[in-house]
């Protein structure tokens, strides 16, 4: 019986004195690993730009910095960046070019990452104020999202016909100031993530073996996919995306076998044997929180009980470019949308 090289409870840290990624004891070296690459701090000037982390505490990016061991930091995740750093500096074709893993393992190591330097936080608890973030419990159960993130070391492997993530790759427009160029949203406890880089978005729902992708049509996201996204756009998008995540309403099962040197995954179909659709119905009003929480604004100004705002989409249902400029934010209350 072949042992499994790649075990949860063994290998998944829940300490900052482990590699994140592959666990490894860091007691006798350690590295620190920028949940935000450092490529995109320097290009868009983020050092002391700041996150608000799920307590409402902020912190620039710069300190978002995870412990790390030096061949998962200096290997695996390195040429991850380089190769993705290099895509988004040529922009969506490229990006959408990638290898699908790469990219995957890219956004998997920041949304990880964030709720990994929360734990840290709890270690080195300076601010008082900072109340209880998360705690290892929590994190512990983000354990597939942590397998799937063996992939980086090559420890795990899924079928090349399968893919974790619905990823959505658009063409951004770009403000005129280095650090609008950069924006990021994620959401509590869903496998989320969503970030604008330069001329390229990325949405992704990061473990729905493609279900969104595939077995729905979401009338905004088709839209976005026309349009050059104003920044306002790419925030209503990634709510748009954010709150289909949250309608997800299956837990999708993988069989895995050892295989020597990796754990191979292979995922059962994410319907299984009910017939019901893998979507929860869109509720518009349950929308409008999610769209309030990641536009800023307040849900009044957003839904009238039954319409809601839309940026991507104009009276005919046509895509809609926005009329002012990147530099600009403006809420007209014209869109209205009845959905
Ligand atoms: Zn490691």
């Amino acid at each position: 019986m072949p042992e499994f090289i790649y075990q949860w409870g063994r290998d998944q840290a829940l300490t900052a004195d482990r590699c994140f990624l592959c666990g490894a004891d860091l007691a006798r070296g350690r590295t620190d690993e920028h949940v935000f690459p450092q490529w995109l701090l320097r290009r868009f000037d983020l050092w002391n730009e700041k996150i608000t982390l799920l307590n409402g505490t902020l912190m620039p990016y710069a300190q978002m910095r995870i412990p790390c061991c030096s061949s998962c930091n200096n290997e695996h995740l390195s040429r991850i960046e380089q190769t993705v750093g290099d895509a988004f500096a040529e922009g969506p074709e490229a990006v959408s070019a990638l290898d699908a893993t790469t990219l995957f393992l890219w956004m998997g190591k920041i949304y990880y990452g964030v709720m990994f330097r929360e734990i840290s936080l709890l270690a080195d608890r300076r601010d008082p104020q900072a109340g209880a973030i998360m705690t290892p419990e929590f994190l512990a159960g983000f354990r597939t999202h942590h397998l799937l993130m063996q992939a980086a070391r090559g420890v795990v492997r899924w079928r090349h016909d399968q893919h974790p993530a619905s990823v959505f790759v658009f063409q951004a427009q770009e403000p005129t100031h280095p650090r609008a160029r950069f924006d990021y949203v994620d959401i509590i406890n869903f496998p989320f993530f969503a970030v604008r880089v330069g001329t390229t978005a990325v949405v992704a729902v990061l473990q729905d073996w493609g279900a969104l992708a595939e077995a729905v049509t979401v009338p905004g996201l088709e839209a976005a996919r026309q349009l050059d996204l104003h920044p306002q756009q790419f925030r209503e998008t990634a709510a748009l995306a954010a709150y289909m995540t949250t309608l997800f309403n299956r837990v999708p099962k993988h069989v895995m076998h050892a295989a020597g040197d990796h754990v191979g995954m292979f995922t059962l179909p994410i319907a299984g044997l009910s017939a019901k659709p893998v979507f929860d119905a869109f509720d518009v009003g349950d929308y409008a929180h999610v769209l309030s929480h990641v536009t800023g604004q307040p849900i009044e100004e957003l839904y009238d009980g039954r319409n809601i705002v839309t940026l991507l989409r104009d009276g005919a249902d046509q895509p809609w470019a926005v009329p002012w400029s990147a530099d600009e934010h403006c809420f007209p209350d014209i869109r209205l949308m009845q959905q």
